[in-house]
């Protein structure tokens, strides 16, 4: 249940060398400035307001909840980097406060609680509560640094050529690392994280590593050595996979069925709008 918004009222200026603490219950929130404060109440008190004592009460902006003049108002502040920055910063603070609110919810069959997972496995990927693919990816880089410990061994045993040695790679390894990654939502930490393990092999297969040499740590050109070895960056790869799947939905049947309905729908609006595959069409 959503709380009623509450109004507050501090004092400004504090006290020379003092930041004056957030006036809402439990918050530890200290703030340097007035405005501080307000872009504070904006992100973690969405729809609280509070008042300095002695001044004009400054009415929040309907886009970012921020407490804005109106002579800030006049200059254009819904246009600005500042207010689109904390609708973003909302919008997570209010995913923050849902997911909380549903971590609250207990699940009980009679006279028993449900336990909880944080993570699961759903037909062979990893779902986090986090809504997030890095339990995913991190799960596949696991299995992928095992088979890759494997088979290297025996690459090298054997005298297999880096340029072989990339394909088999490609073959056995990177099916595993990559396996469900078309429908990731990518961050930028995980695309890191698999092209430093990219780079790894590439290197390994050279016979590449980083060395120290006149105490600097030299650290081989990922690119001469994913070169030698067949190789392309990682983020060609799932560049590919990405769209051999979308190839793949768009020439199923019930895809090019789906359309034809929702196009009959939209020339006549009494029809029921169809709901599946909808997410397709962009
Ligand atoms: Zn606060
Ligand atoms: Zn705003």
């Amino acid at each position: 249940m959503p709380c009623a918004p509450v109004g507050y009222t501090v004092e400004w200026p504090q006290p020379r060398g003092t930041k004056c603490p957030c006036p809402a219950p439990e918050c530890d929130f200290k703030a340097g400035s007035e405005n501080l404060l307000r872009r504070h109440f904006a992100t973690r008190h969405p729809g609280d307001v509070f008042r300095v004592s002695g001044r004009i009460f400054h009415a929040p902006c309907e886009l970012c909840g921020m407490q804005v003049s109106p002579n800030k108002m006049r200059q254009g502040h819904r246009g600005s980097d500042l207010c689109a920055m904390l609708r973003r910063e909302r919008e997570q603070a209010r995913a923050i406060l849902a997911c909380q609110e549903a971590q609250s919810v207990e699940f009980t069959t009679p006279g028993l609680a449900l336990g909880k997972v944080n993570e699961f496995r759903y037909l062979g990927r990893i779902l986090s509560e986090y809504d997030s693919d890095h339990p995913a990816m991190w799960r596949n880089l696991t299995k992928a640094r095992q088979r890759w410990a494997r088979l290297s061994r025996v690459l090298v045993r054997e005298g297999a050529s880096p340029r072989l040695s990339g394909f088999i790679y490609l073959a056995v390894v990177q099916s595993v690392l990559l396996f469900g990654s078309e429908t990731w939502v990518w961050s930028e930490s995980m695309r890191l994280t698999l092209r430093g393990f990219h780079h790894r092999v590439a290197c390994r297969l050279m016979g590449l590593s980083a060395h120290r040499h006149n105490g600097v740590w030299v650290v081989p050109p990922a690119e001469d050595a994913l070169r030698a070895a067949g190789l392309l960056p990682i983020e060609e790869y799932i560049t590919r996979r990405r769209h051999n799947l979308l190839v793949q939905v768009q020439t199923r049947p019930i895809y090019l069925l789906d359309m034809q309905g929702h196009r009959k729908a939209a020339q006549h609006p009494s029809h029921s709008q169809s709901v599946v595959g909808a997410v397709y069409y962009r």
